[in-house]
């Protein structure tokens, strides 16, 4: 399972300061009053930003991990919320997701790339605007893209911004922002996450 690791740096400086070592989880999530023999389980290495390590954590007694993710990084993808963030501000300000692809310089004639980048701008825009109907006094007025949260928020980064404003939030809202995995095909969310999942958002902004 993932938690967020609050840490306001980039994933840049998370790599360089293998800030990982600093992440620290006291308490078992499932048994916080302890003897399950929850105990720190090493990391795992991702792909990128390269050298970059999660912290994970074990509970036998619930045969489960925990990792800590910190607030830079993207949830279930490679590479950080700035890049996403990148990709989805570019398609915001074209004219279509092939205009996006190529001010991006992503090769549209490779197969999956449309896929790839229309899968980050329907999860972000599918966050935001459950995020909309989550908090109607921050974001009630907003239309659901990166440009008018980051007015409302005054800030340049808004998806690290929104991992700590919605925090509460995280299971309810979907990969990379935030930690609620995406249903198998046509299947129902994974079993494990059933107990923290809210309402389901909008699948689609279409
Ligand atoms: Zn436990």
């Amino acid at each position: 399972m993932q938690l967020r690791f609050e840490c306001s740096l980039t994933g840049e400086e998370y790599v360089s300061q293998q800030a990982w070592r600093n992440a620290s989880l006291t308490r078992c999530p499932l048994h916080p009053n302890g003897g399950c023999g929850f105990a720190r389980h090493g990391s795992y290495e991702r792909r990128s930003p390269p050298g970059t390590f999660i912290a994970r954590w074990y509970c036998p007694r619930g045969h489960r991990t925990f990792s800590l993710l910190p607030d830079c990084l993207a949830a279930r993808l490679p590479g950080t919320l700035a890049e996403v963030e990148a990709v989805v501000g570019a398609v915001e300000q074209a004219e279509s997701v092939e205009a996006a692809c190529s001010e991006l310089r992503l090769e549209i004639e490779l197969p999956g790339v449309l896929r790839w980048v229309r899968r980050r701008v329907q999860a972000i825009h599918a966050s935001l605007n459950t995020l909309k109907g989550l908090l109607p006094e921050l974001f009630g007025e907003c239309v659901p893209r990166l440009g008018a949260f980051a007015e409302r928020l005054g800030v340049i980064a808004v998806l690290p911004a929104l991992r700590h404003i919605a925090a509460p939030y995280l299971r309810s809202l979907p990969v990379p922002l935030g930690f609620r995995p995406r249903c198998p095909r046509g299947g129902k969310p994974d079993r494990a996450f059933q107990h923290s999942l809210g309402p389901d958002p909008p699948t689609s902004l279409a």
